[in-house]
Parts: structure tokens; sequence; C-alpha cells
């Protein structure tokens, strides 16, 4: 059920309904497999709210305002999307999947919501992980019995196993960004000589053009700055011969919906020369990449994903300079579930889809870091980035 192949435009009208009916499907599939899972865990009622889980199951995102936008899963019930009157206008309608009832200002949404669960409901209430502290003071006040809990204890692990039409948007979106990291590539971009907030914003506009529908972060770290992972790209004007981080992402729309798939992807370049240093520690890197990708079959701890890479930069002696997991889940949020990192002993399924991310860094120095999106699958780990891998030199 391939919703379009990636990158091709013609005949997208004509692959439009194909796509809807896709998109229902897929819904349906997801409140099906939601309250299953709710059974399952004996969770009598699921409050979705703001974060990814509301998108995940109705297409439809909230805006992180303080007032209450709130999906009601109960059994047996059609689920209840409680909206803000004045929001009510961007939300799609799906009346096969849930009800929509508009609140005005005058009403008091926690008061609605207590009623539809239940005021003496004592069972176990899953509410968003990312609902406003308010919001779950206001319920424990209203529903004194209920047990709450993190709503992700039931999303999840469902949200963490894609479904093909979010495979095929992760694809998309991956690929999207790859054109931008082979501009970058072929010193389409230029860097020696500008601010590292100049490039950033070029790379973010790029994104756009290459198809994402909204850019999430472009990270730009030169010399020293990219020895910091989560550099914020700032007023450094990049020179020549130095390593420079490049490490970007943003969302693609599933079409007729209101919500996107991530991109993410890093690519480290050197501007002009290459000091026989950066070449060895890159050399080391992209093996650890390599290893940790090759490692990435269903069944495997998610665990063992991460000492693949560790094991190899640990080997060339530059441990220390690891100095985070190998990777984070990816779908409607960049980081979600499954994270590739030592404790996770939970093997990966086919349709995880993860980072694969390993770095060098040496503080004061350079830093270097190497990611691509990958797919588990039936028949082994399928790279979502094709971008090329190799350290290359910018305007040399
Ligand atoms: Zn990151
Ligand atoms: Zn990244
Ligand atoms: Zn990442």
């Amino acid at each position: 059920m391939p919703v379009t192949t990636p990158r091709a435009t013609a005949g997208a009208a004509a692959s439009d309904s194909h796509v809807h009916d896709a998109v229902a499907r897929s819904f349906a599939e997801r409140l099906r497999r939601t309250r299953s899972r709710m059974e399952e865990l004996d969770v009598d009622v699921l409050l979705l709210s703001q974060g990814g889980d509301l998108p995940w199951l109705t297409g439809y995102t909230a805006m992180p305002l303080e007032r209450l936008t709130v999906l009601v899963v109960r059994p047996g019930d059609q689920p209840v999307l409680l909206v803000p009157a004045l929001e009510e206008p961007r939300v799609t309608r799906r009346g096969e999947l849930f009800d929509v009832r508009p609140w005005s200002d005058v009403e008091d949404p926690l008061d609605l919501v207590s009623d539809l669960v239940g005021r003496r409901c004592s069972g176990r209430v899953g509410l968003s992980d990312q609902a406003w502290c308010k919001t779950l003071l206001g319920l424990q006040a209203r529903i004194g019995a209920a047990r709450f809990v993190a709503a992700s204890l039931v999303t999840a692990p469902l949200r963490a196993v894609k479904d093909e039409l979010e495979a095929e948007m992760l694809t998309r979106v991956a690929h999207a960004a790859d054109d931008v990291a082979r501009a970058i590539q072929a010193s389409e971009v230029r860097f020696v000589g500008r601010t590292e907030r100049a490039v950033a914003d070029e790379i973010a506009e790029r994104l756009l053009a290459a198809g994402h529908d909204r850019v999430d972060f472009t990270i730009v770290g030169s010399g020293p700055n990219a020895a910091s992972p989560h550099h914020e790209s700032g007023a450094r004007v990049i020179g020549p011969d130095e390593t420079v981080v490049c490490d970007f992402g943003g969302r693609m729309t599933v079409p007729g919906t209101d919500v996107g798939y991530c991109s993410d992807i890093t690519r480290t370049v050197v501007t002009g020369r290459c000091s026989r240093e950066v070449a060895e520690c890159y050399a080391v890197l992209q093996e650890a990449q390599e290893a940790a990708v090759r490692s990435a079959s269903s069944g495997v701890p998610a665990e063992d994903v991460d000492r693949a890479a560790r094991s190899v930069i640990e080997d060339a002696g530059l441990g220390g300079a690891f100095i985070h997991r190998t990777g984070h889940g990816i779908g409607i949020e960049t980081h979600e579930e499954p994270y590739i990192v030592s404790g996770n002993t939970a093997p990966l399924v086919a349709g995880n889809a993860f980072s694969v991310e390993p770095g060098i860094y040496l503080p004061g120095r350079f830093g270097m870091r190497l990611e691509d999106i990958v797919l588990a699958t039936p028949t082994g780990p399928r790279r979502l980035n094709e971008a090329p891998h190799e350290l290359v030199c910018v305007e040399a």
C-alpha cells in the first residue's frame, strides 16, 4: 500500500484518493490496536492532549495553548475530541473515528472531561505525557479515586512500530533531507567567511524547498563548536580547514491531515584541507556507524546496536569522546521510542524507525557526527537516508 513512490510527484493527484483511503485505514487500525492494549494493561480511559499521541490517532495536532484540547477514549464508546471552539475550524472531522465537542470560553473543560470519564471512576486513566501539569492537578481534584498513569504506557510501543503509511512518509522525508545533504556535500552551500547562523538559515530554506512543510532544527557547529553535539548555531564566522557538523531536520505532512513525519540527518564536512587526525577520527566514526546499522536487525536488543557503534570507537581509544547514546526513535516526534542506548534491552521489531548517530567530540578542538535514519524490516535494517557517508572536503 505505498502512498506514492519517493520523489514521484507526477501522478500525485491521481493517487490522492488512494492516499486518503490509506490514511483512513491507518487511523482505524491504530485505534483498534490502542483499545486492545488499553484492555491488556487495564487502562480504562485514555486522555490524549498535547504531544504526538493525539495526531497519531486522529490526524489532528493540538496547539500548545492554555486552552485544553483532549481526546477521550473510553471502552465501547466513540472517542470524543474536546476542542476549544475557536480551534474547531482546524479540525478535519473523521466521523467514523471520533466525535467533536467544541467548548466555549465560558465552559470549564476539566468539568466536561471529568463528566465523560465519570467522576466516580476508580480505574486507571492514561494522560498524555506532555499534558500540562494543571490539567492533571485539575483532573485529580475532580476524579479523586482514579489512578493516573502516563499515556505512553499504552501508546509508545504502538507508535514505535510504524505502519506502511508511516514508513513511506519517513522514507519520503528522509529523501528530502538527503537532497539538502547532497547540496552541502557538492559545495552548493558556502561555508568559509559566513556565520554558522547564515549557513543554518540557508539549510532551513533548502529543507523547505526540498519538500518539508516545516523546519524543526538546523545545527551548524564549526571548529571547536562542532565538539558540542547540540550546539546553537551562532555568530561564529566559519574559517578554512575546519570541521563543520551539520545536523538538521523538519517534517512533511501526510496529505489531508495535520500530522507530519520527521527527518533528522547529520553530515560532517571539512572546509578546505583535512588534517590527518580528523581523517583518522572520521574513519573510526564511519566504521562505527556502519557496524551499528548492520547490527540493527529485528530481534536484536536496542542496546546491542549502541554497543556495536561504541566498541569500534572505544577500540580506537576514543571511547571518552562519544558522549551520547547512539540513537533515538523517530516518527511524529523527532525523539521517541525506541532509544538506542545502553540499558534498553528491548529487542528491535520490524517497523521500528530510529537514528544511528555516533559522534566523536574533542572539546576545544573539533567534533564530528554521522547520522542516518534506519528502518528495521523483516529482511534486515534499511537505511532511509542515502546521502554519501564519506568525509567531504568542501571549498578545497
Ligand atoms: Zn540530537
Ligand atoms: Zn540529528
Ligand atoms: Zn537524531
